[in-house]
């Protein structure tokens, strides 16, 4: 299948929405293939694993984000998928062809950096019509896919600037507009607002998540951030130390993480240690029915899923403690209450109460999740 020589009319497709829309959370059905698949991927280096042998599905319309601590192999992950890292093993299929053996130039994908690599002595016309120019796209067109591009990423205004005279969050997005002009299948990210700040973070995860929209395209964008990857990606995939932890929604990542890894690693978690014993669950003081092998378990529960001050019998768990500290945090008041067998932390709302004062608390059956410590 002829795919990267076509640009001129290659496009983000609305089929590619609607895709999306069929697949749902972008699991693909049986009679849909997905976009990308990586079927038994790995790569080392020397006795380094940076990433073991690993299947992914990416569905045509997902915005994907590979989650994980610095050093768990998202970059190199990407990097094969984009052709810029030969696999040690396995093969990497882009729209049922297998790409592994091609160059990132004749692949459907591009990559955003996140050093920007713009081109210092252009204007920005000239660094996003780059890659139409150098493909030999007559000037007409390049003129008119670069002025839809800039005003895809409201650049229009800065059109003629100096790169080099522009903030950090304009250079972010002409390096967005540079990739996207070449309307790539698969639009690859790497922690590309890691240099911005707090605040022009966020206003860029609202543009990316309308720019996704807007181009019906496919994203899958790397990060060290777990609120950045829950704020733009309909499906997450966690690595821990080169393989995946766990792959799902941001509900079922934050909500059922799979293990201890995920638990911790995104959000807060507070680990009760309890035992389980044919089929029931122990833990400092609460019990209750849960399937598995016995051994030593740590009961997970968030600290935004506790509540205080409740009566017993209001919820399945209830225990007293004592407010060892409380800070005001601004949404929220964080307690620590010392609890039988530990203490939890707790966010909740301000109360007259503090250190030293006897306090309630409980959570529901529902809230939390067991953890097996194999120990
Ligand atoms: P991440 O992007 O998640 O921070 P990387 O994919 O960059 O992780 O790296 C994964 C692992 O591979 C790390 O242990 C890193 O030190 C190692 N690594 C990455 N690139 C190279 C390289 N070119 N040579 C040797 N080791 C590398
Ligand atoms: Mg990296």
């Amino acid at each position: 299948m002829q795919m990267t020589r076509d640009i001129g009319r290659q496009s983000f497709s609305a089929s590619g929405m609607a895709a999306s829309a069929r697949a749902g959370v972008g699991v693909a059905t049986a009679s849909e293939p997905s976009l990308v698949q990586l079927r038994q991927v790995s790569k080392a280096y020397g006795e380094v694993i940076a990433v073991h042998p690993l299947d992914l599905e990416i569905a045509a319309g997902d915005f994907l984000a590979i989650l994980g601590p610095s050093g768990c192999g998202k970059t190199t992950l990407l990097r094969m998928l984009g052709g810029f890292i030969k696999p040690t093993s396995g093969t990497v299929s882009i729209a049922g062809e297998d790409v592994t053996a091609q160059a990132p130039e004749r692949r459907s994908t591009n990559m955003v950096f996140q050093s920007y690599g713009l081109f210092p002595h252009m204007n920005v016309r000239q660094n996003v019509g780059y890659g139409l120019t150098i493909a030999g796209v007559a000037r007409a067109e390049i003129q008119k896919r670069v002025d839809e591009t800039l005003a895809l990423v409201r650049l229009e205004s800065l059109a003629n600037s100096r790169v080099t005279e522009l903030s950090g969050g304009q250079q972010q997005r002409v390096a967005l507009a540079r990739a996207l002009i070449m309307r790539p299948k698969v639009l690859l990210l790497d922690e590309p607002l890691a240099a911005l700040d707090l605040k022009l973070r966020k206003a860029m995860h609202t543009e990316l998540r309308t720019l996704h929209k807007a181009v019906g395209g496919t994203f899958v964008f790397v990060t060290h951030d777990q609120g950045e990857a829950m704020a733009l990606a309909n499906r997450i995939v966690v690595m821990d130390k080169g393989r995946v932890a766990q792959q799902g929604t941001a509900e079922d990542i934050y909500l059922r993480p799979s293990n201890h890894f995920v638990s911790t690693f995104v959000g807060e978690v507070n680990f009760i240690a309890g035992t389980r014993k044919a089929g029931q669950v122990e833990f400092g003081g609460g019990r209750f029915a849960d399937p598995g092998s016995d051994g030593k378990v740590m009961v997970g529960i968030r600290p935004e899923s506790i509540l205080l001050g409740v009566q017993e019998g209001t919820t399945d768990f209830h225990f007293s403690g004592v407010i060892r500290e409380k800070l005001f945090l601004g949404p929220f008041v964080q307690y620590v209450v010392e609890i039988p067998g530990g203490s939890v932390t707790v966010y909740g709302r301000a109360l007259r109460l503090g250190e030293g004062d006897p306090i309630t608390l409980g959570w529901s059956a529902t809230d939390h999740w067991v953890v097996d410590t194999h120990g």
